[in-house]
């Protein structure tokens, strides 16, 4: 019988708000699929985006892993320490000639993509940037534009199987590495990340299915290890729609605070994974014993009032 190896996973919150529980419930199900395989598990901070990024989130982040018993190995990163390990990764595919400046602006881009597409991602880019002769290039430069920096994708497609989801298989378009502050774009940081800290599986909400293509080209193209992936289906509130502050009670504290306990938060999370029932008290070492992939249910999680 074939041993399975040890396979090592992150969680990598944005800090642009406090973790709810749909976010707490990947970030179970990234420990559990890490630890139940031996690996080991990281956490890694996404503040690129200086705009976004509320560094006082951070805290509460942690805290709400640890009370949960969400526990990680080593040092938490940021990202926004890693800044030139992106700039590399750009520098060789700038230098593989793989890469073009482009000077639409966001509302540009979403005009151009509003045509129906098939399959493609949020944001999907058309190329308007991507045949512009040196002197339009220079013409924009002189109006004051600033580029971001775009893949050469060349109508790529690429397929893996999702852990989860199964075979996905998607287009790939010419999207943002740098974008037109200078920061590394999350495609382009995530894949480097991930495969610079070893990262064997990346657990994350299926928001992000339809990007990953993406970042499996980028990683093919980078020479990098392509990890293996698992996209948990989203949680919404009892409207059907994507679970944010409006919906009440919908963060950790926002729960004790409604008279719930964090070990009652936990078995409702590890009951919505398929891991026991929603008032079964339940350790860490259970859950791990419990967990498989196979009964994490494909559909999502209507998170109700308490
Ligand atoms: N930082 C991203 C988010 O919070 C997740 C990135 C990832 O897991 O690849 O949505």
């Amino acid at each position: 019988m074939a041993l399975a190896l040890p396979r090592d996973g992150r969680f990598a919150p944005s800090q642009t708000g406090p973790l709810h529980l749909g976010n707490l419930r990947t970030a179970l199900a990234a420990w559990l699929f890490a630890r139940s395989s031996g690996g080991r598990f990281l956490v890694r901070i996404e503040d690129l985006d200086q705009a976004a990024a509320r560094p006082e989130h951070e805290a509460s982040h942690l805290a709400d892993l640890e009370a949960l018993g969400l526990d990680w190995d080593g040092e938490v990163v940021r990202q926004s320490s890693l800044r030139q390990r992106h700039d590399r990764a750009i520098d060789t595919l700038v230098a593989a000639g793989l890469t073009y400046p482009c000077f639409c602006t966001r509302k540009e881009v979403a005009e151009a993509a509003a045509a129906p597409h098939d399959d493609g991602p949020d944001g999907r880019y058309p190329g308007t940037c991507r045949h512009l002769s040196e002197g339009d290039q220079q013409a924009w430069l002189a109006l004051g534009r600033r580029p971001a920096l775009r893949l050469r994708a060349e109508g790529a497609r690429e397929s893996f199987t999702d852990r989860l989801y199964g075979w996905f298989e998607g287009p790939v378009d010419d999207f943002v590495l740098r974008r037109n502050d200078g920061t590394p774009a999350y495609n382009l940081a995530v894949v480097v990340d991930d495969a610079a800290q070893g990262i064997d599986e990346v657990v994350r909400g299926d928001d992000l299915l339809a990007t990953t293509p993406r970042q499996v080209h980028l990683a093919r193209l980078l020479g990098l290890a392509v990890p293996s992936y698992a996209h948990v289906p989203l949680v919404v509130g009892p409207d059907g729609e994507r679970l944010a502050k409006r919906h009440g009670a919908v963060t950790l504290a926002d729960r004790v605070a409604a008279g719930q306990t964090v070990d009652q938060v936990r078995s409702q999370l590890a009951s919505s994974l398929g891991l026991c029932r929603a008032d079964e008290p339940v350790s860490m070492a259970t859950l791990t014993e419990r967990f498989d992939p196979a009964v994490v249910p494909r559909a999502r999680w209507v998170l109700h009032a308490p």
